[in-house]
């Protein structure tokens, strides 16, 4: 049968095990993923499952794009037709589709608009100006994933916090005035009707027969909760992680969720995979000793299956520039040698490296795509637009009112902005310019024509897009120059990220979505998810959970960037991230560090990463070694004349017939001091 066939027999056994709780644990590239994607397919093809019982969480929209794509092809290789599909998604897109149907329990419109961080920031600033936004939304971001409303927040508050809860309160009835729903209320509010509603949460138990999730390890303590609404009425619930690759403690991922499992589900099965399909024995080999450091680990075995390939390289460049400029051309070489660019990926641990890596790959000319960076919807015209589509499915929606009421400029500004909030009091805006006579009174005759043709031109929109999308791009154009208010020479730049604003809307209007769900799933989507040719991919290491690449560069293995030691570093999950990136590479994997990086435009000097020496590439500087007159001392970085430029890990003799061990490029080689020359 297709969907057994290139499993191994402990895969086999985790694909049938269908009735009850099922933990598969296992290491990186052991084919997790792998097999939940047959096991989707086997309960849809083979055991008969209504795939429409069949819930399936990721952690990114990518990752379930291609499960989705991938366990379908396996049907349809068996020439299995189905007409309802399982539901494969993110737990927030989870969230708001069952927002969207059931916020109604709150006594909520479902057309609600879900707002971005960008927005938070603002709504938090207009609230509050003394404490900074970031560690506000820092604070509600918390208390709402610890299940905490405001007036729980504040009967738990141990002193010193009733000020923050106080805003807390007054951000979250800003958000119900407005209809607004943040990220954290997407899990956060699902929770909550579920808990109020143990009808309405048996209800969605029984539609969602058989649950599983991806990435378990990194789910938080509000994730875990509602899967346990969800699983109210069956034990259907298979997860898959690794507690080694768990890198969202700092945003409140709580390991416990996978090291309980077999506690808070009893009877589960506990399944462990021991073969890594992905990558080399030596890659596998650096990777797994790295992660043998942690102390709190499950501890886990991972045997290579594939052969042997190329050493691990360890480079090390004198300034970030000549780093990146090296890497551009290892990657033209390997792609003159038959490698796709999509094969390769760039990682680091610090998205401010990412401006050094995207340079240089401009300069080289190499195609790229930067994944996660700066979102397209956080554009600032890209987000002037959206207010006006949000506007014409709300007219109610006073967030995106307020953004765009003078954006063209119409004359209303922050003083008449003022007043109108203060004259609408609890009402919408659209509600109190219905008093005609009210508002003339409050804003004077001038601006209440401004609101008129305002919401004229909204109607207007909304009538044309009714007709044809086209027709509605000529009336937008026609009546909102939306570029006007950026300075002539952004202009070009702004109009090209407008004109695919358009043309990605266009395509999703036209296959049969409404202008709604375009918006809602706007607010989820990001760069990740868009496919751009053959290109190299450069992202963070928290976004390359998941992927593999046949090559993978880390740049940045300085100690202080990566491990990051900042404040709140957690060196066990710093460590966990440095295996996660080294298991990404199936072939080669190259990491490297620079003696002098430009960071926030000034030079750091910083050692090589501690985990180079942990993973066993570089041997550890011992202290007690003679150090000569010379400054050839351990650490010194050398060049040769034909092995290039290295670190001196040893010295021993004197004067001419001192011999110096050094590492170049993961290279090691002892050499006479005199063909060596200090740099
Ligand atoms: P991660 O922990 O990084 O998410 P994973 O455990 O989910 O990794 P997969 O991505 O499912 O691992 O698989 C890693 C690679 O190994 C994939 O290329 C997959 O096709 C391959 N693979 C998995 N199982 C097998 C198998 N039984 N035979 C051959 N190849 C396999
Ligand atoms: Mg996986």
């Amino acid at each position: 049968m297709k969907f057994l066939e290139g499993l191994n027999q402990k895969q086999k056994e985790a694909v049938e095990y269908i009735d009850g709780a099922l933990l598969l644990l296992a290491g990186a590239g052991s084919g997790k993923t792998k097999t939940l994607i047959s096991r989707l397919a086997y309960l849809i093809g083979v055991v008969g499952i209504d795939p429409s019982s069949i819930l399936c969480l990721t952690f990114t929209n990518k990752a379930s794009a291609e499960m989705r794509e991938r366990a379908m092809g396996l049907l349809k290789e068996e020439e299995i037709e189905i007409d309802t599909f399982p539901l494969l998604c993110t737990f927030h897109k989870f969230g708001l589709l069952f927002l969207k149907r059931y916020i109604s329990y709150l006594g909520r419109e479902g057309n609600f608009v879900l707002i971005d961080s960008d927005d938070c920031k603002k709504i938090i600033k207009s609230l509050d100006r003394e404490i900074a936004p970031s560690s506000l939304l820092g604070a509600i971001s918390y208390y709402k994933n610890s299940l905490l409303s405001p007036q729980d927040a504040l009967q738990k508050a141990e002193g010193g916090e009733e000020k923050i809860i106080e805003i807390y309160e007054r951000y979250q009835s800003y958000l119900e005035k407005n209809n607004l729903v943040d990220f954290d209320d997407l899990l956060y509010l699902t929770h909550l009707i579920l808990q109020k509603n143990p009808q309405l949460a048996q209800k969605q138990s029984k539609k969602y027969a058989y649950i599983m999730v991806d990435e378990y390890q990194d789910t938080n303590p509000l994730q875990y909760r509602i899967l346990k609404m969800l699983t109210c009425s069956h034990q259907n619930l298979c997860v898959v992680g690794d507690d080694d690759q768990s890198i969202y403690g700092w945003r409140g991922a709580d390991i416990r969720n996978i090291l309980e499992f077999t506690q808070d589900f009893p009877n589960a099965k506990m399944i462990k995979l021991e073969q890594n399909y992905r990558s080399t024995p030596e890659i596998l080999k650096i990777s797994n000793t790295l992660i043998s450091k942690n102390s709190q680990r499950l501890g886990k075995v991972l045997e290579p299956m594939l052969k042997s390939g190329k050493e691990v390289e360890v480079n090390s460049y004198e300034n970030d520039r000549v780093e990146i400029e090296s890497i551009c051309k290892k990657i033209s070489s390997l792609h003159k040698n038959g490698a796709k660019f999509s094969d390769i990926a760039i990682l680091y641990r610090l998205n401010g490296i990412a401006k050094n890596v995207e340079d240089g790959l401009l300069r080289s000319k190499i195609p790229y795509k930067m994944i996660g960076v700066l979102r397209f919807y956080e554009r600032s015209e890209v987000k002037d637009v959206i207010s006006y589509l949000r506007l014409m499915v709300n007219i109610r929606d006073d967030f995106s009112l307020l953004r765009v009421i003078n954006r063209p400029k119409r004359g209303f500004g922050k003083a008449s902005e003022e007043k109108m909030l203060a004259c609408a009091g609890e009402r919408r805006i659209y509600d109190f310019f219905s008093n005609k006579d009210e508002c003339i009174t409050c804003l004077g005759k001038k601006n209440y024509q401004t609101l008129e043709e305002f919401f004229a031109t909204i109607s207007q929109l909304r009538i044309a897009l009714e007709e044809s999308f086209e027709k509605f791009e000529d009336v937008f154009t026609q009546k909102i120059d939306i570029l006007s208010v950026y300075p002539q020479n952004e202009r070009e730049e702004r109009s090209s990220n407008l004109k695919e604003l358009f043309s990605s809307l266009k395509t999703e209007l036209g296959s049969q979505k409404s202008l709604e769900e375009y918006l809602n799933e706007l607010s989820l989507s990001s760069d990740s998810d868009q496919e751009v040719g053959d290109s190299v991919s450069c992202m963070s290491i928290h976004l390359s959970k998941g992927l593999e690449f046949d090559y993978v560069f880390v740049v940045g293995c300085e100690h202080g960037f990566f491990p990051l030691l900042g404040e709140s570093g957690d060196m066990e999950e710093e460590r966990r991230l440095g295996y996660v990136a080294f298991t990404r590479a199936k072939r080669e994997l190259y990491l490297s560090y620079a003696k002098t990086r430009f960071y926030r435009g000034k030079p750091s000097n910083l050692p090589p990463s501690k985990f180079l020496y942990e993973s066993g590439l570089l041997q550890e500087p011992q202290e007690d070694l003679p150090v000569t007159s010379e400054t050839m001392s351990v650490g010194a970085m050398v060049k040769h004349k034909i092995f290039g430029i290295g670190r001196v890990l040893e010295v021993n003799g004197k004067g001419k017939d001192m011999k110096v061990r050094v590492n170049f490029g993961g290279n090691e080689r002892v050499i006479l001091s005199s063909f060596l020359e200090l740099i």
